[in-house]
Order: C-alpha cells, then sequence, then structure tokens
C-alpha cells in the first residue's frame, strides 16, 4: 500500500500529471497552431538547437509547395529570401535576438514554387532563450502580404498622380478650411499670386480678393457651405504687389472633407479680349456700314450673305434684313459650281479680286468688280467683299472693243481691197479676173455666200462664175449690176448674215468691188483695143506690118501639103505717077479703095494687111498658088475697072496691081524664102509688064534669082 502509494504518489501521479501536461501541451502546440494558420497565416517554429524548423502545411502552401516538398531546414526559408530583402531581414533576426526589439517584424519577397516573387509579412518572437540569453526557440507566421503591397503600390502612384496634377494643373487650387483659411494652394496659385506656400498656408482666403468683393465672396461662400452644390462667379482679385486682376473663381466642397476647392483661374486675357471684340465689333460696325462702296459680309461654307451695308441693299434694292441669310446665288448670276470654286480660292487667298454679274431685285444684271478676302470674326472666317459697280466702264469697254473691231476690219478689208485692185489692174485677160476674184472674194466676204457672174465684153457668149459660202440663215440679199459702158457685163450677189452691223459694213464693200470689177473689164477692154488698134493700118483699116510679122510664123509652121498656105505679095504699078499727076490724096482713095476690093474678097481665115506704102500681103490658107492666083487676079480685075473722079482733072480709070504668089509648103516652109520667092515673082510679073498674077513655081528656071530686096 505504501509503496502502492508511494509508487503512486511519486512516479504513477507524476507521471500522470506529466502525461497531462504533455497532452495539454501538445493540445496548446495544436491550439496555437490552428488559431495561427486559422488567420489565413502560415506558421513557422524553429529551433536553434538542432536547426529544425517546423513550416505549417499553410507556410508552404503560401508558396506553392505541397507538404513534402518543403523540408525542415532553415535553409528552406532564407533560401528563397529575395536578396535585395536579405540584409535587412537578417539585420531585423539578429535586432530580434540580441534582444533589441520586443518582437521580431520583416516585410520581404520570397521566391514562390512557379518561379515568381511574393511579399510576404513575417513576424514572430524567441519563446525559449538559454540562461546565458542565447535563443533557444522562435515562433512566428509568415503572410502572404502581396495584395496589400500591390494596393500600397497603386495607392502611392496614384497619390503622386494627384500631386502632380494639383501641381502642374493651369489653374490655381486652394484648399480651404470651413472658416475660409487655406489648408494648402498648388503652383499656380502661387504663380498667380506671387506668394510662397508659407505665406499662403493659414492664411485667410479673403485677403486674397479686392475690398469691394469681399462681402460678396462671402456671401457666396456662406451660401454654398450651407446649402452644397458648387458655385462659380467672376471676382476682382489681387496678386502680392497688390496688381488687380479677374479670376473666375469655382467653388466646389470636397466630399467626406469639411473643406472646399477653390479654383481660380485668370481670365483677365479673356475679358481684355471679349472688351477687344467688342471694340471691334463698334469699330466694324462703323467700318461696314459707312463709306460709298457696296460692303457685303459672306459665309463662305453657306454661300450665304450675312450683312450688307445700306449702300448695298440701296444697289441691290433689297432691305438689310432681306439681304442677310440671302444664298449668294440669288445675287450673284453664276452657276452654283464655278461660285464655290471662288469661294475656295478666296478662303484659301489664292485670289481675291473678280469681275462678276450680279443680279439686282428688279431683274436687271449690272457688272460688278469684287475685291474680297477672308476675314476671322469669332473664331469663323468670313468672306469681306467691296463690289463696285462696273456697268458704265464695262460698257464702255465693249463699245471701244466694237468700235475697234470694226476699224480693223474695215482697214483689213480696205487693204484687201487695195490689194485686189493691185491684182485686177494687171490683168489682161478675163480669166485672170477670174482667177483673182476666185481667190481674194471668199476672204473678203467670208460667213457670206457670194456669186459673181462675168459675160466676156468681146464675146458676150463667154461667161463665168465664181462661187464661194454657203447661205446663211436668214440671209439678207445684196445684188450689184456689173456694166462696161452701157452694157451689162455681169453680175455680183450676196447673201449677207443678219448680224447688226454687217450689211452696213459689207455694201460699201461689195459696191467697192463691183466697181473695182467694172473697172478691171473696162481697162481689159481698153488694153484688147489698144492691142487691135496697133496692128491696124490707120488709113485702109487692114492689118499692118506688125501683126503679119506675127501670125505668119504660126501660120507657115501650121502649114501642110493638105492644107497649104498661099503668100501674095501685091504691089500697085507705077502708083508714083498716079501720086503725081492727081495728088496724095488721090493716091489714098485709091489705096483704100484696093483695100476695100481686098476685104470684100476676104474668106474669114485669110488675112490682109497693108505691108509698106502701096504693097500689100495676102495669106490665104487652104488654097493652092493656082488657086490663090485665080483670086487675086479677080480682085484685080475689079481693080482695074474702078474709076476714080478728081474735081479738076476728071476721072481715073485703068489701074493695076502686080502680084507675086509663093506656096507653103510646097516652095518653102521657112517665112524669108517664101517671102523671097513670091517677091520674086512680083518682080516678074513687074517685069513682064505688070497687071498680073505670077505664081512662084510656075516662073521660068532663071527668073526665081531675080530676088529684090524685099521691101519689108
Ligand atoms: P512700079 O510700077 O514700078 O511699082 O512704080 P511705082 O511708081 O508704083 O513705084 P515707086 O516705088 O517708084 O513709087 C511708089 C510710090 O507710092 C511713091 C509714093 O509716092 C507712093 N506712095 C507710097 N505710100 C503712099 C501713101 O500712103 N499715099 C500716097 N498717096 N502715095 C504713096
Ligand atoms: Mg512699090
Ligand atoms: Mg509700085
Amino acid at each position: 500500500m505504501i509503496y502502492h502509494a508511494i509508487y503512486s504518489s511519486r512516479m504513477v501521479y507524476p507521471y500522470q500529471q506529466l502525461q497531462k501536461m504533455s497532452d495539454a501541451l501538445g493540445e496548446a502546440e495544436q491550439r496555437w497552431q490552428f488559431a495561427l494558420e486559422g488567420s489565413g497565416a502560415g506558421v513557422w517554429d524553429w529551433k536553434q538547437d538542432t536547426d529544425h524548423v517546423f513550416y505549417s502545411p499553410q507556410w508552404k502552401a503560401t508558396l506553392g509547395f505541397q507538404e513534402h516538398e518543403i523540408g525542415s531546414s532553415f535553409d528552406e526559408w532564407k533560401s528563397r529570401i529575395h536578396p535585395d530583402d536579405m540584409p535587412r531581414t537578417l539585420d531585423d533576426l539578429k535586432q530580434h535576438f540580441e534582444g533589441h526589439s520586443a518582437e521580431y517584424r520583416n516585410e520581404h519577397r520570397m521566391l514562390t514554387r512557379n518561379g515568381e516573387w511574393k511579399w510576404i509579412l513575417d513576424q514572430g518572437r524567441v519563446v525559449e532563450r538559454a540562461e546565458d540569453g542565447r535563443p533557444l526557440r522562435m515562433i512566428g507566421t509568415h503572410s502572404d502580404i502581396d495584395w496589400i503591397k500591390e494596393q500600397q503600390q497603386r495607392l502611392i502612384s496614384s497619390r503622386a498622380r494627384l500631386r502632380s496634377i494639383y501641381h502642374s494643373a493651369p489653374v490655381g487650387i486652394i484648399v480651404a478650411d470651413r472658416d475660409g483659411t487655406i489648408a494648402d494652394a498648388n503652383s499656380a496659385m502661387h504663380a498667380l499670386l506671387g506668394k510662397s506656400d508659407a505665406e499662403l498656408f493659414q492664411q485667410s482666403l479673403w485677403g486674397l480678393f479686392s475690398l469691394d468683393e469681399i462681402s460678396r465672396m462671402k456671401r457666396a461662400w456662406g451660401q454654398l457651405q450651407r446649402e452644397g452644390g458648387s458655385f462659380q462667379d467672376e471676382y476682382h482679385m489681387q496678386t502680392d504687389t497688390g496688381q488687380m486682376f479677374w479670376a473666375e473663381v469655382t467653388l466646389t466642397p470636397l466630399e467626406g472633407e469639411e473643406r472646399t476647392l477653390v479654383l481660380i483661374n485668370n481670365i483677365e486675357d479673356r475679358r481684355r479680349a471679349i472688351e477687344l471684340l467688342e471694340e471691334n465689333a463698334t469699330l466694324y460696325q462703323e467700318v461696314f456700314s459707312t463709306g460709298n462702296a457696296i460692303k457685303l459680309l459672306i459665309d463662305p461654307e453657306l454661300a450665304e450673305i450675312i450683312d450688307a451695308n445700306p449702300v448695298a441693299a440701296d444697289f441691290y434694292g433689297y432691305s438689310i434684313g432681306e439681304m442677310c441669310g440671302m444664298p449668294l446665288g440669288r445675287i450673284n448670276v453664276l452657276a452654283s459650281q464655278s461660285l464655290s470654286k471662288r469661294i475656295r480660292a478666296v478662303v484659301n487667298r489664292t485670289d481675291n479680286h473678280f469681275e462678276a454679274s450680279h443680279q439686282l431685285a428688279n431683274g436687271e444684271l449690272r457688272d460688278v468688280e469684287i475685291f474680297t478676302g477672308p476675314v476671322d470674326l469669332n473664331g469663323r472666317t468670313l468672306l469681306f467683299s467691296i463690289v463696285h459697280d462696273i456697268t458704265d466702264r464695262k460698257r464702255a469697254q465693249r463699245d471701244l472693243q466694237a468700235a475697234n473691231l470694226k476699224l480693223s476690219r474695215l482697214s483689213e478689208s480696205r487693204s484687201q481691197i487695195h490689194h485686189l485692185a493691185e491684182c485686177l489692174l494687171t490683168c489682161s485677160q478675163l480669166d485672170e479676173i477670174i482667177t483673182q476674184l476666185n481667190v481674194r472674194l471668199p476672204s473678203l466676204f467670208a460667213g457670206c455666200e457670194g456669186n459673181v457672174t462675168l459675160h466676156d465684153p468681146n464675146d458676150i457668149n463667154q461667161t463665168m462664175h465664181i462661187n464661194w459660202g454657203t447661205p446663211p440663215t436668214d440671209a439678207r440679199h445684196l445684188k450689184q449690176t456689173l456694166t462696161v459702158g452701157d452694157g451689162q457685163v455681169g453680175e455680183f450677189v450676196l447673201l449677207i448674215p443678219p448680224e447688226e452691223d454687217s450689211l452696213e459694213r459689207l455694201q460699201p464693200l461689195a459696191e467697192d468691188v463691183s466697181h473695182l470689177v467694172m473697172l478691171a473689164l473696162a481697162d481689159l477692154q481698153l488694153k484688147r483695143g489698144l492691142a487691135h488698134e496697133a496692128r491696124k493700118d490707120t488709113l485702109t483699116r487692114l492689118f499692118n506690118r506688125r501683126h503679119l510679122d506675127e501670125v505668119l510664123p504660126q501660120k507657115l509652121a501650121e502649114a501642110s501639103i493638105g492644107n497649104p498656105l498661099s503668100l501674095v505679095v501685091l504691089d500697085l504699078d507705077h502708083f508714083k505717077q498716079v501720086n503725081d499727076t492727081y495728088g496724095h490724096e488721090m493716091g489714098d482713095q485709091v489705096l483704100t479703095r484696093l483695100a476695100n476690093l481686098i476685104r470684100e474678097s476676104l474668106r474669114s481665115s485669110d488675112e490682109a494687111c497693108r505691108y509698106g506704102g502701096e504693097e500689100f500681103v495676102i495669106l490665104i490658107p487652104g488654097a493652092s498658088a493656082a488657086v490663090s492666083r485665080a483670086r487675086v487676079e479677080a480682085i484685080l480685075e475689079a481693080f482695074h475697072e474702078e474709076v476714080f473722079e478728081h474735081e479738076t482733072l476728071g476721072p481715073l480709070t485703068g489701074l493695076s496691081f502686080s502680084a507675086g504668089v509663093a506656096n507653103a509648103p510646097h516652095d518653102s516652109q521657112a517665112t524669108d524664102a517664101l517671102f523671097n520667092m513670091a517677091d520674086n515673082a512680083l518682080y516678074e510679073a513687074k517685069r513682064a509688064g505688070r497687071k498680073r498674077v505670077l505664081c512662084f513655081n510656075s516662073l521660068p528656071p532663071a527668073a526665081d534669082s531675080h530676088a529684090r530686096q524685099p521691101a519689108h
């Protein structure tokens, strides 16, 4: 019993007690672990003696590890600390070990299983020390504070951002207490007032306003404090140096604070700009409304008149009210596309001067000159236009141009007419005249239809025509009759376009041309007459020797066996005696009578000429020498029968001539040779007793050598 009692009291009991205590301790340990882990934190328990560390599952899980993946060494923790955080962490630990801090507390980054860094709040306390103070056991928690760190960072940067906005804002900002005491002011506010932070801090807001504004400001302040909301008005404020300026003041109570945000914006420039604008507006009104020029203000985007001065209203015939808002197209008759193009050119400053046609209220169109340019009014670009009525100037210009045109046309026509005259008067043939007219009339009467008909004055059957142009519509008819002497030689017909001045312009021209043509025809006739006269013998009206010299070579060239040509040379017998006895006048009568006899016996193809004094030549184509001789003998007979009366000496009869005939090509085809042959025959006729006709081809052989020097 004693043993049992002793055993029980000394051994079993204490052991039971110990067991109880041990159980209690285990429970307690578990409890604190649960308690600590229940807060979401991991738990560690470090026994320095053995260097054994207990890491709770939560501790491991915080870093992303499974229970079995982390051992129990101190290094499991230390090796995962961020190198940058390591010195501070170890130092904090050391401080605590050495008893300098009641608790170890450190924030550091640890490497997680997936290689990322995580912020950990590590805190603990030494729970057991050796007698020499050396730590034996330390217990602590390990919490993930990544999100807190993140929030902190965000807060810091947002605060910094707000601060920077606050100080860099271009508007003055004051934070004031309820009673208007300045708690803070930003940089812009300092700059605005020229006061430092210290000068503003704890000062009264009212001191910033001009004296006469303070009560108004206070009233607004009081109302805002009572009723909330926000408030804005313009106040006269003053700087440090007493300089006054206009400010736009905005009061906004700060939510959740007994403070008010005061925004102060210097609007001195704005107010001055407005004043200037008002002044400008007055000036504009004065400039715009006065003066004698037509002035318009135009909205280039809407192509609308937005203002017009009284002179403009008067000119266009509308009231100013009617003109304001009027589309520009109502006065400017340009197509809207061209109008927009012009407006763009003015806005872009590529053009500023135009001429246009403007329509008045009564429909009348006026020529105008416009000087225009863009002006900026209240931030809008408008066009300011000054309009001049240049209708009269334009009309004068047009008249001048028309007169100039008329003059230049006239002078052009004159020079053409002059040229035509020169050309026509050199023409020696009708077809040359026709050619000249054909070349020059179409350009002289361009735009008309023209028609000239000409008859040859010498040969009425020969008619020539010239035509040009096509008939203009509604043409006017102009007709000129062409005459030479008493006879009509042609007609000049013009169909003239119905233009205003065409008849007036073309009629004198047509008359001039008609006169020129008539003159040219008369000239041609005269020339032809003169040429004819030059070939005629004035006494007998037969051709003369010049004519014979011209035609004989041609006629001889045409002669052939089948178409021979006879050349007859004829000389009056003893004519000198006639002259001597009866006088020269009687001699002339004899010559004339013989010429008439020759002419009467001529066929149309024959030609006769007085070759010299009393010597004649007859060309008889198509006749043999014998035939020709017979015809000449017939003339001789008739001549012989002629009786010439003389006043005193009585009648003269029995006159005769001798003649020689040569035939081409039979005798010769050369002019001189043939002539000599005929002459020889004549000589023989004279020698044989005169009053006879001999053919060269029937002369006795010796006779053909009696060539006398021909008379020609
Ligand atoms: P032959 O029979 O030999 O020809 O004698 P001829 O008198 O006729 O010849 P001659 O040559 O000697 O004289 C020609 C005359 O003709 C001389 C001249 O007085 C005359 N005669 C010449 N031309 C004219 C004229 O135009 N009128 C007149 N009346 N006589 C003229
Ligand atoms: Mg003679
Ligand atoms: Mg004679």
